[in-house]
C-alpha cells in the first residue's frame, strides 16, 4: 500500500440493482414503475427552454417544495426536496442523528441505511424483524439516538398500520424518528397524518415509485419547519444546487397530473394483488405486499439457481445472499404482459 492510500476513507458501498440495457429484457429487479411518466411530464421536456441549462438552478427550489405543499397540504417551510429520497435521507441522518446512543432501524430492511451509519460515524443498533418478517414497534421503546424505517418495509413488502407507526413515534419523542414512504402509494396510510402531533417526525418520499420517475432523481420530506431547516443548512454545507432544473420543472408537472398518477397506482396494485394468486398457485410463498414488489420463495426451487435461470432468459429480479434472504427473491411488480411472461417461465421451470 502506498502512503498515501492510508488516508483513503474505507466504505462498504451499498449496492444498486443491475441496470442492464436491451430492448426484450423483462426488468423486475429495482422497484421501477412499468409505466411512463405523466404525459404532462413528456409535454414539459419537449417544450423546454434548453437555454436555461446555461444557469444555475433556483437553490430553494422554491417551485417544487411550493408545489408539493399545495398538494399535500403544509406550509412550504415544511418541504425539502433532494435528489432522490436516497439524498434527502442521507442529509437526515448528517442533519438529525447526531447523539453517542445507537440510532434504530429493522436488521432487514434498505441496506442503505447501515451504510449511511457507517459513512458518518452513527452508531447504529438493528432490532430483527420477527418471524413472520413483521417490524416489532416495542423493539423501538428503549433509549436510542434516532429511529428510521421504511414503511412498507423493503424488501418485504409488509406495512405497519399507521397506530403502530404511532406507537414508535410516540415512544420516540426525544429523538428525530424518520419515516421512509418509497412505497406508500401503493396501499399505505401515510405518517404525513402524524404531523400536526409529533414535532419530531420526518416523512421521506419519492418520485421514482409510484411518479415512474426514478431516472430524474426527486425525492422529498416533509416535517416541522425547525427539521426543514436543519436539513437546509446541511445541505447548503454540502452543495446547494443538488436539484437540477429539469427535475424541478418536470416534477411539478407530475404532480400536477393527479388523476394519470391514481390511475398508474391502481394498475399497479391490481397486477400485484393477481401476482399474488399466480405465485400462491405456483407455490410460491411471500409476506402480503402492499408494495410494488413480492418477497417470494418456493420450497422446491432455491433462489440462486432460479434468479439466474430467470437472468439467463432476460427477466431481471433482485437476489440478496443475506442471511434469512437467501431463499427469496424480490420480484417487482411489472406489466401484465411482463408478469404472464414471468408465470409462463416459471411453469416451465418449476415442472421439471
Ligand atoms: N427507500 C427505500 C426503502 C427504497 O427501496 C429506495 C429505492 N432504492 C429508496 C428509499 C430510494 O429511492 P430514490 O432515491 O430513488 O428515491
Amino acid at each position: 500500500m502506498r502512503a498515501w492510500e492510508k488516508n483513503i476513507r474505507r466504505v462498504d458501498p451499498y449496492v444498486p440493482g443491475e441496470q442492464p440495457s436491451g430492448e426484450k429484457l423483462i426488468k423486475l429487479n429495482t422497484n421501477e414503475n412499468p409505466y411512463p411518466p405523466a404525459p404532462g411530464v413528456e409535454r414539459a421536456l419537449r417544450e423546454m427552454d434548453y437555454g436555461r441549462l446555461r444557469k444555475y438552478p433556483d437553490p430553494a427550489a422554491s417551485v417544487l417544495t411550493g408545489c408539493l405543499a399545495g398538494y399535500y397540504g403544509v406550509g412550504e417551510d415544511q418541504v425539502f426536496v433532494g435528489v432522490g429520497s436516497d439524498d434527502v435521507l442521507a442529509m437526515a441522518f448528517l442533519a438529525f442523528f447526531n447523539s453517542p446512543k445507537p440510532i434504530l432501524f429493522p436488521d432487514v430492511s434498505y441496506s442503505f441505511y447501515k451504510v449511511w451509519a457507517n459513512l458518518f460515524g452513527i452508531p447504529y443498533e438493528m432490532p430483527a424483524l420477527d418471524q413472520e418478517f413483521r417490524i416489532c414497534p416495542p423493539d423501538y421503546y428503549k433509549e436510542n439516538g434516532g429511529v428510521v424505517f421504511p414503511n412498507p418495509n423493503a424488501p418485504t413488502g409488509l406495512l405497519l398500520g399507521l397506530g403502530e407507526v404511532e406507537d414508535i413515534i410516540r415512544h420516540n419523542q426525544d429523538v428525530v424518528v424518520v419515516v421512509d414512504e418509497a412505497y406508500i402509494d401503493f396501499g399505505g396510510r401515510s405518517a404525513l397524518a402524524l404531523l400536526n402531533r409529533y414535532e419530531n417526525l420526518l416523512v421521506v418520499q419519492t418520485f421514482s415509485k409510484a411518479r415512474s420517475m426514478a431516472g430524474l432523481r426527486i425525492g422529498f420530506a416533509i416535517g416541522n419547519p425547525r427539521l426543514i431547516r436543519a436539513l437546509n443548512d446541511v445541505k447548503y454545507s454540502y452543495n446547494s444546487y443538488t436539484m437540477n432544473m429539469p427535475s424541478l420543472v418536470l416534477g411539478v408537472e407530475s404532480v400536477k397530473e393527479e388523476r394519470y398518477f391514481r390511475d398508474t397506482v391502481a394498475k399497479i396494485v391490481k397486477t400485484r394483488e393477481q401476482a399474488k394468486k399466480r405465485l400462491c398457485a405456483l407455490g410460491f410463498t411471500f409476506p402480503d405486499s402492499m408494495s410494488n414488489f413480492i418477497f417470494a420463495r418456493h420450497e422446491k426451487a432455491a433462489a440462486p439457481k432460479l434468479f439466474e435461470a430467470l437472468k439467463s432468459r432476460q427477466i431481471y429480479v433482485r437476489y440478496f445472499a443475506q442471511p434469512r434472504l437467501e431463499n427469496y427473491l424480490r420480484i417487482t411488480v411489472g406489466t401484465d404482459e411482463e408478469m404472464e411472461e414471468l408465470y409462463h417461465f416459471l411453469e416451465g421451470y418449476l415442472a421439471y
